[in-house]
């Protein structure tokens, strides 16, 4: 009988409870002490690759004796462990496991197929060999142990986001067979989740004591060294689990989940190890746990695992259809929730949800991005269109100034579209199940009293790893006991819908989920951004002319494979560590690779479209000019001659079309425009003109004027000058690639430039420019060559940068003659506007953000566009626009943004706003360049348009084959409201369309989608910035 507590010492009572549950004292003669029995030696045998090898090539190695205490190594290279074990005849009727402890993150194999992960960061450091040894089992095994050289947050140099270590060695620290007791686990995990509710609940709550006491009694009648006295113990504990809350609990759906970054402190190379680590421990955890739901996202890691771990694959099938394994978030990657194009964003679920249907049977009911670094106010409509109407994440419980003040919500985006949110309360995706977790979930929930429902997410993450048995032990033992929240097993879905239930109460959020912290993420290691850029406007060229060759040409294979094929390597770097910057070098390096293989082969796909599409047309050979865009456009182009010299030219194409490049003779055309004039004076300013705009460049290269000729108004600040670049000093609290600082605005340095570097360029006529150069430090260097063309309404600034600098940030600076309290910023499929003041704290926050093509100040009936061809982070404060060009930071890649960078920035002063004066369209002009494509035989002689929309609002942003491969002669088209309005417009084609359909982003016919195609044309109406899309189908070929 349990004797009842002598004295009313809270200290004495809670430590001496945790010192019988401690891994660190008194282990001779504690609880924790007894949680292994009997032991014995394995036989090792290991080598070493610095490959990543299949099971299959690794066991026909030649594997060397080894012992426990080897080191091996350096990073990221691999040793392969043969295990030989015999199991005591002794130890039938007890659960046996092998215990393994290494730095490096393993993976157990057995009979061929991967079993288990084993890491010591996660927390498994054995491995289930029965949980009950049978008369009559085998007792001799053989496995294999393949231990990677990295951890599980990979080989950080002192801290986890420095660069790796290349030298490091790695240690297998225990390697041995011993009798696990169940009972003393049970025991264990009972006690300490009595101490958490101990603590947790606190001194003024009569369930603490309760707790206390109930464990204190447990210790007095528990005797380590007699297991018959467990039983006491245990009772007593089901005794206080039993004792359960009222009706109106609060409700925690615990989700197993393991977020595994795609690549970031260790190569893409790795994840696919990660994955196979993570999930068939997953696997053994769903065997073991009927009720365990465990929720996976990322499309692209399920591919690798089906092509790399078959298997296990279909173990994960097989758990699907069970409702255990639950796919989630419908994308390819969780891609960053910025910079990826707003096509890029619908191309993520398209490409995702499009696999798990195609694997799993069905797609994602749940967007799921629970760490990414800010939120696009277009999301709530891409998802929609992608049939998702619900999103987790908690990425926005670390803004640095202000809390945001919902955890369960409807979120508005852009165009109005809702969708229902939730943030986990305990603000993590990585919780353990432990009191102090369950707690802080209800007490921190901003939705208390509206809902009675929160989602809490369990399991090692970031670097892979998942849930755990102890984990599941927790939560299932706190399913409903008087003081806490009741805690079930659940799954997104039953989440989802017990919230939706209570949505009436819900408030609404509109616009974007703006990130305050990681502002950096717009502007590190700028080549893969340009890139990136670049790519998505590859791959819409690349569609649009396959899609008019294929309508046009009997013979014209569409490249779907090959696309596709491009398209999931893009998607694949526009995840949350890799586009951002924040990755180590070797992933830099492996993404640029994966750009330069979009690009060749892009290329290669261009020219094969390009030379369909002209063919049979009769005309002189030559080059063909190609726009991609859906309005006509007169531009100055530098055509190739033979011997790799370029001649310019000023040509006209029509929207989604072709024009033959004019000949030589036909190089000087009747000019309608003022030709550019080049004027520099004696004191070495340069003006530009060209009937449009009027630019002044002081000697050094900064901008002293800006007018539109026609109103002769001014758009830079009097006495203040443009162009201006300036450094900042750059150095973050901690997330060095990650984070800029507000304080980094106290060390602005106007980089001077020295009088006399600028000189004329190109002399005027067609074109005209100005050349400088421009000292930014000791190391670094800058040369600018600023141009302006004939017709064309901005001044183009081509800009070359050697960048040797450690945490600085280079910005360039445009202070305007306009006042306006907010500008205007370019996102995926429209624009929002944030204010140009710190008046509040939610203000100032911003004072580093992200915008796509372009950003713009305007007042009344005048305004000044910033246009750029690459970059993301910007701002504008009070009247000045900056673009944010160059940051410097050293961890996690001590190489990022180090060399040569090129890049074009443009500036556009105009009457009226923004959107009439067609800075939307310029900024997508110096986005998507006009095409000077060889045709292989007689080019076309005349002029040909596919498309064209009667409303300059609305933007033909995608034309592309239809993904079923049942329809092949199909088309599908997407436009956007670009405005901000209500339009009604026709769409034109000269396309031999016999059938159009609306669709949604994922190219399902909407049933009442029939629009009426009449000479050639079809109706559609918009809203503020909503997409459509149709599919075409095409008539049969003529052949
Ligand atoms: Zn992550």
């Amino acid at each position: 009988m349990a004797v009842a507590p002598f004295l009313k010492h809270w200290r004495t009572t809670f430590e001496r409870v945790q010192k019988f549950v401690s891994p660190a004292y008194f282990t001779d003669c504690n609880l924790r002490g007894r949680l292994f029995g009997d032991s014995c030696p394995v036989t090792l045998s290991s080598f070493l690759t610095s490959e990543r090898l299949t099971y299959g090539e690794a066991v026909q190695q030649d594997f060397s004796p080894a012992q426990v205490g080897d080191r091996f190594g350096p990073t990221w290279w691999t040793c392969w462990f043969r295990v030989e074990l015999v199991i005591p005849e002794a130890w039938v009727g007890q659960e046996v496991h092998l215990c393994w402890q290494s730095d490096g993150e393993s993976l157990v194999w057995r009979d061929g197929e991967p079993v288990q992960g084993l890491t010591n960061e996660g927390e498994k450091t054995s491995y289930v060999l029965t949980d009950k040894l049978k008369e009559g089992d085998p007792r001799s095994l053989t496995l294999y142990v393949e231990v990677a050289c990295n951890g599980l947050l990979g080989a950080g140099k002192g801290n986890i986001i420095a660069a790796p270590d290349p030298e490091k060695l790695f240690q297998l620290t225990q390697a041995r067979l011993a009798v696990f007791h169940r009972d003393v686990h049970k025991l264990l995990v009972d006690l300490e989740l009595l101490l958490g509710m101990a603590k947790g609940l606190g001194e003024h709550d009569q369930r603490s004591f309760q707790a206390l006491y109930t464990a204190n009694q447990m210790v007095n009648v528990c005797d380590p060294a007699q297991p018959e006295t467990y039983s006491a113990a245990k009772a007593l504990a089901s005794k206080f689990f039993g004792q359960h809350g009222g009706e109106s609990q609060h409700t925690i759906h615990a989700m197993g989940h393991c977020h595994i970054d795609t690549a970031w402190l260790w190569p893409f190379k790795e994840t696919v190890r990660k994955c196979a680590r993570s999930w068939s421990t997953t696997v053994r955890l769903m065997e073991q746990n009927t009720d365990f739901v465990f929720a996976c996202s990322q499309a692209q890691q399920l591919e690798w695992v089906k092509n790399h771990y078959p298997g296990l694959h279909a173990r994960l099938q097989e758990f699907a259809c069970r409702g255990q394994f639950v796919p989630v978030g419908g994308t390819w990657v969780e891609m960053d929730g910025n910079l990826p194009s707003g096509e890029s964003m619908v191309r993520q679920f398209l490409q995702g949800q499009n696999f798990f249907l195609q694997e799993f049977g069905k797609m994602c009911s749940e967007f799921w991005l629970p760490d990414t670094f800010g939120y696009s106010a277009q999301l709530p409509q891409i998802m929609s269109g992608c049939g998702i109407k619900r999103f987790l994440t908690q990425k926005l419980s670390w803004n640095l100034v202000n809390s945001f003040p919902h955890h369960t919500f409807f979120w508005e985006g852009l165009d109005g579209s809702r969708v229902l949110v939730h943030f986990p309360p305990g603000d993590s995706y990585g919780m353990q199940g432990s009191v102090e977790e369950v707690l802080k979930t209800v007490t921190n929930n901003r939705d208390k009293g509206r809902t009675n429902h929160s989602g809490f997410l369990f399991g090692f993450g970031d670097g892979g790893g998942g849930p755990t048995q102890t984990m599941l032990d927790r939560l299932k033992r706190l399913g409903n006991t008087d003081g806490l929240p009741r805690v079930q097993l659940s799954s997104p879905g039953q989440l989802f819908t017990a919230l939706e239930r209570d949505s009436v109460q819900l408030c609404t959020w509109v616009g974007e989920l703006f990130l305050e912290l990681h502002n950096g993420t717009y502007t590190t290691h700028a080549q893969l951004k340009k890139r990136n850029r670049e790519c998505e406007q590859i791959l819409h060229d690349v569609e649009m002319l396959s899609s008019l060759a294929l309508a046009r040409s009997a013979h014209f294979l569409y490249p779907a494979a090959q696309l596709q094929h491009l398209w999931r390597l893009l998607l694949l770097n526009q995840f949350h560590d890799v586009l951002t910057g924040s990755c180590i070098q070797l992933v830099a390096e492996d993404a640029m690779n994966y750009y330069e293989d979009i690009h060749s082969h892009g290329n290669t796909l261009l020219n094969a479209a390009a030379a369909a599409l002209c063919a049979g047309e009769p005309g002189p050979k030559g080059l063909l000019v190609i726009n991609t865009l859906p309005w006509k456009r007169t531009e100055v182009l530098a055509l190739p001659k033979p011997g790799g010299a370029h001649s310019l030219a000023l040509v006209t194409v029509p929207s989604v079309g072709y024009a033959p490049a004019p000949t030589p003779t036909s190089l000087q055309p009747l000019l309608p425009q003022q030709p550019v004039f080049v004027v520099q004076e004696t004191d070495g300013s340069v003006t530009l003109d060209n009937g449009i705009i009027r630019v002044r460049l002081d000697p050094t290269g900064c901008l002293t004027s800006l007018v539109l000729v026609a109103s002769g108004r001014e758009a830079i600040a009097e006495g203040a000058l443009g162009n201006q670049f300036v450094l900042f000093d750059d150095v973050p609290l901690y997330w060095d690639a990650w984070d800029v600082m507000d304080y980094h605005l106290e060390t602005r340095k106007p980089v001077r430039g020295q009088a006399g570097t600028l000189a004329v360029g190109t002399e005027g006529g067609l074109r005209g420019s100005a050349c400088f150069l421009l000292q930014i430090s000791p190391s670094s260097r800058l040369s600018q060559e600023v141009v302006l063309d004939i017709g064309c309404p901005y001044v183009r600034f081509h800009t070359e940068v050697h960048w040797h600098e450690a945490h600085k940030f280079l910005k360039v600076e445009f202070p305007a003659r306009i006042r306006s309290p907010q500008a205007t910023y370019e996102i995926q499929f429209g624009h929002l506007q944030r204010p140009t003041h710190y008046n509040t704290s939610w203000d100032w926050a911003r004072y580093e953000v992200w915008a796509h093509r372009w950003i713009d100040l305007s007042e009344c009936d005048f305004g000044l566009a910033l246009l750029n061809n690459c970059k993301y982070g910007t701002s504008v404060r009070g009247n000045v626009l900056s673009l944010s060009l160059l940051r410097a930071p050293k961890a996690p890649d001590v190489t990022a943004d180090m060399g040569r960078h090129e890049f074009t920035y443009a500036l556009m002063p105009h009457k009226g706003s923004f959107q009439e004066a067609g800075v939307i369209h310029a900024a997508y002009n110096l986005n998507f360049p006009l095409l000077a494509l060889s045709a292989p035989s007689p080019a076309p002689a005349t002029t040909w348009s596919a498309f064209s929309v009667s409303s300059p609002a609305v933007v033909l942003e995608t034309i592309k084959q239809a993904e079923k491969s049942h329809q092949p002669r199909t088309l599908v088209l997407r436009l956007y409201e670009a405005y901000g309005s209500h339009v009604d417009c026709w769409l034109y084609t000269s396309l031999p369309v016999q059938e159009a359909i609306l669709c949604d982003l994922l190219e399902q016919r909407d049933p009442t989608g029939h629009l009426s195609l009449q000479d050639n044309r079809l109706k559609l109406t918009f809203s503020p910035f909503q997409v459509k899309s149709l599919l075409l189908v095409l008539q049969p070929p003529p052949n």
